[in-house]
């Protein structure tokens, strides 16, 4: 449990070396950091202290103990909305991004020809799976090292950036070689050794929500990835299980202006994992849009018909096309841009 020491206003050095002599003699962790804007000091282990001993440390105004267990992850340890850079498209700015391209790689050809097209209408950053987590061990796996291969000559034709998955802590200096973003998929939500391991990275986390989880696990991940020092989280709402099954999973829309209240971190939403249905894809993506997403991941191959994994939610080439148009004509209304 963490609890907040916010500091007096303009304490004196003299005073603060005092408190932190006092804090390194007491069996707890400490960091400096703010607190809704005021200069504070986030103290861990301090659960047998009474608030009152620790409000009597000198230089300290006040002692808080924070009101949710996610800690980086909330809008009271930072101020503002987090912007995420990735090459030139900024993420969290107020703009909504677009990342497309198909569930996984599946040839040379198919991701090339994927990237040109969605580069065309107006994308931003390339998707595509390399190393794919299949509930059957018998579905296809994704063509690893040379999927990768294939993607970095998507990347250098097209010019954008690429978000692929990573499933385990041991491929991620060979993912991190190409991809500008780190996927961390629904499955491997809760998977902590590698959250961890994203954390210790400087790259770009796109954090997908658990299929089962409540937004204070999902916050809980990214606090994991925040805390090992990478605070560069984008969430994403992919849709959860519910009892509905004329669809793949249900999208949790209301999360995303919850979590944006919650967080400080960016949140976009993926139509194509929520519903499972081609259809659905482009009023689910208005959605997003008009409920203040920072943009969308979007499943698009050349033949979804013929596609190894996901067909059925993958746009073909001319509904991606529209998708740009329709959400292009939103974004005037909505003034984004
Ligand atoms: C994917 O993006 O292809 C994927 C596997 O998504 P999720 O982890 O949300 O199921
Ligand atoms: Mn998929």
């Amino acid at each position: 449990m963490k609890r907040v020491l916010i500091l007096k206003k303009g304490i004196p050095p003299a005073t603060r070396n005092r408190l932190v002599n006092g804090l390194m003699r007491l069996p707890v962790k400490y960091e400096s950091g703010l607190w809704k804007g005021e200069e504070a000091i986030f103290i861990q282990g301090s659960s047998s202290f009474s608030p009152w001993l620790l409000t009597r440390l000198p230089g300290v105004r006040e002692v808080v103990q924070p009101s949710t267990p996610y800690f980086l992850a909330s809008r009271d340890t930072r101020e503002g909305n987090t912007v995420i850079q990735v090459g030139s498209v900024r993420i969290g700015d107020g703009s909504f991004v677009i990342i497309a391209g198909p569930c996984s790689v599946e040839c040379r050809e198919q991701i090339i020809a994927t990237a040109k097209v969605v580069k065309k209408a107006g994308a931003h950053l390339l998707r595509g799976g390399v190393y794919k987590p299949r509930t059957s061990p018998y579905s296809f796996q994704g063509l690893g090292k040379t999927g990768l291969q294939y993607l970095s000559e998507a990347r250098k034709l097209t010019g954008l950036p690429v978000v692929t998955e990573v499933l385990s802590p041991e491929d991620i200096e060979r993912v991190c070689s190409v991809a500008d973003v780190l996927q961390i998929g629904s499955r491997n939500m809760q998977n902590f050794p590698l959250l961890k391991a994203v954390g210790k990275t400087s790259s770009p986390i796109l954090l997908k929500r658990g299929m089962m989880a409540t937004l204070e696990e999902f916050l809980l991940a990214a606090e994991y990835i925040l805390s090992e020092g990478n605070d560069r989280v984008i969430l994403c709402e992919r849709g959860i299980r519910t009892f509905e099954t004329s669809t793949r999973n249900t999208l949790d829309i209301s999360c995303v202006p919850l979590l944006k209240e919650l967080s400080h971190l960016p949140v976009i939403v993926d139509p194509s994992h929520a519903c499972g249905r081609r259809s659905l894809v482009l009023p689910l993506s208005r959605a997003a849009l008009a409920v203040g997403a920072d943009g969308l991941m979007v499943e698009v191959h050349p033949d979804p018909v013929r596609a190894l994994s996901d067909g059925f939610e993958s746009l073909d080439f001319p509904a991606f096309t529209a998708l740009m148009k329709e959400l292009h004509r939103l974004r005037h209304i909505f003034q984004r841009s």
